[in-house]
């Protein structure tokens, strides 16, 4: 006997196609290049096709992909399938696990985990909200990217949005592009984003002018940052990087030895020169003992390891052995940790203690110096400018990357005149990983 899977057949919906300067408005939102550009144009995306600024998906992605899906141009049309194709996944069982009442989320942090949590809350049918206190995105720096985070990032348009995405062997994307494309991603989808908000504490349930307990948890954001305020959840995700902003999630220190670890990000010209520079995936001392006992002698670099990535920029991050940082007057004592205080680790890192020109110098020989060893020599050393100050400052830092930390609790429900609030960390608030692993 044939068994049959009846499906209740997928109606369109219908809503009026988006007006002239609403299509403008997207074509300017999918290739923005800032994360404020990408909100300012979203919300005219919005207003193009007369519905509300987010919502639950199934209240949301519908109509706005019936107002635009006629009257887009070819290269914007791709992007509505693969998100309605993603959001069909039996997993999310119609967009309605989370389609309860209760079910109103606010997720504090637009780093890449905030935001990858966000889009997944939004797909499984919650209502979403995402604060980011910061109205920029600014870090060049390079993560390596696993491959299933790979194909999880293409289900999800990745390459729509940023077309060298993972392309050849390429396993790896700088911070910002990654923050840009979820942002946009999670903004199709339903999520309403605020930015600048800083979330500073949670409020508890309390009780409207006329007496009434309003259902639902609340936050308190920093004066004149009050956009998300009045916004009611049911469970707020701590999203926050390596400070976690929720309290009641104590870590633990996993106590490794001190490591410096020095990033340095030069211009990237694309220039044919720069392009016959290889990558250097992973050189560790270990395994390549002549390589860097040569680059200390000839240059005074002494380190474990170093990796390069072409990316926007050129990108290296390296460890660096104490010894020679204190011979090359990088960093100025030999300052030891304090035990006894809290934030005593890694005194010796701390800004009066490094020498700025001297370590631009160190992480300039370094880039240099590896790449001519392993293919050729990086053409210039031009940094890229971070924007802090009139004229912008060098991305190079420094810093210890084994500050390793877990937290002892993942989620906590808590409640508080009968309504329940859950709360849940993610990311970095979560577990701060050694770098390199990845
Ligand atoms: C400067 C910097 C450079 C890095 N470089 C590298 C690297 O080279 N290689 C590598 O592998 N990893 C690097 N990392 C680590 C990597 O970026 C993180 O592991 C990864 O970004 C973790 O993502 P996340 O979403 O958990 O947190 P984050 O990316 O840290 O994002 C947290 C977000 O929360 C926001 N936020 C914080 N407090 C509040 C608040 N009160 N209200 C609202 N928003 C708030 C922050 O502005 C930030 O945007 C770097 C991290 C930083 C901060």
């Amino acid at each position: 006997m044939a068994l049959f899977k009846f499906r209740r057949q997928e109606s369109e919906v219908k809503w009026p196609t988006a007006t002239p300067a609403g299509v403008e408005a997207f074509k300017e939102f999918y290739d923005a290049e800032t994360f404020q550009e990408t909100l300012d144009s979203f919300k005219r995306v919005c207003i193009g096709a007369n519905v509300s600024r987010g919502g639950r998906y199934s209240e949301f992605f519908p109509y706005l992909k019936a107002a635009y899906k006629d009257v887009l141009p070819y290269k914007y049309k791709e992007i509505w399938k693969i998100l309605e194709k993603k959001a069909k996944q039996e997993l999310y069982e119609r967009n309605t696990i989370g389609h309860i009442e209760r079910n109103r989320v606010l997720v504090v942090g637009a780093g890449p985990v905030g935001l990858r949590t966000a889009i997944e809350a939004q797909l499984l049918g919650a209502r979403v909200v995402l604060i980011e206190r910061r109205p920029s995105f600014t870090r060049n720096n390079v993560l390596k990217l696993w491959k299933f985070l790979i194909e999880d990032l293409k289900s999800l348009g990745a390459k729509k949005f940023f077309g060298k995405f993972a392309t050849g062997s390429i396993n790896h994307i700088n911070i910002r592009s990654l923050q840009l494309m979820l942002v946009k991603i999670s903004l199709m989808l339903g999520v309403i984003i605020y930015a600048p908000c800083k979330f500073v504490r949670l409020a508890e349930p309390s009780l409207t002018e006329e007496g009434a307990l309003i259902a639902g948890w609340q936050a308190i954001f920093e004066e004149k940052e009050k956009e998300a305020e009045g916004y009611v959840f049911d469970i707020i995700i701590g999203a926050s990087g390596k400070n976690c902003v929720l309290d009641g999630f104590s870590r633990y220190s996993l106590d490794a030895r001190l490591a410096i670890a020095i990033t340095a990000n030069f211009v990237n010209r694309w220039s044919s020169e720069e392009a016959a520079v290889e990558e250097i995936g992973g050189l560790s001392r270990q395994y390549d003992q002549d390589f860097f006992k040569e680059m200390h002698q000839e240059t005074g670099v002494d380190l474990e390891n170093i990796v390069y990535y072409k990316d926007e920029v050129h990108y290296f991050v390296m460890t660096a052995k104490k010894e020679s940082l204190l011979k090359e007057g990088v960093l100025i004592e030999d300052l030891q940790d304090d035990h006894d205080d809290p934030n005593g680790r890694g005194r010796i890192l701390r800004p009066s203690n490094v020498n700025r020109e001297k370590l631009l110098d160190y992480a300039k020989k370094a880039a240099l110096y590896a790449t001519e060893k392993k293919s050729t020599k990086l053409p210039h050393t031009d940094w890229k400018m971070l924007p802090r100050g009139d004229k912008g400052e060098p991305d190079c830092c420094i810093f210890d990357f084994t500050n390793l930390y877990a937290a002892r609790v993942a989620a906590r429900v808590t409640v508080r005149k009968g309504q329940p609030l859950l709360g849940a960390i993610v990311g970095d608030s979560l577990l701060e990983p050694f770098w390199p692993e990845g």
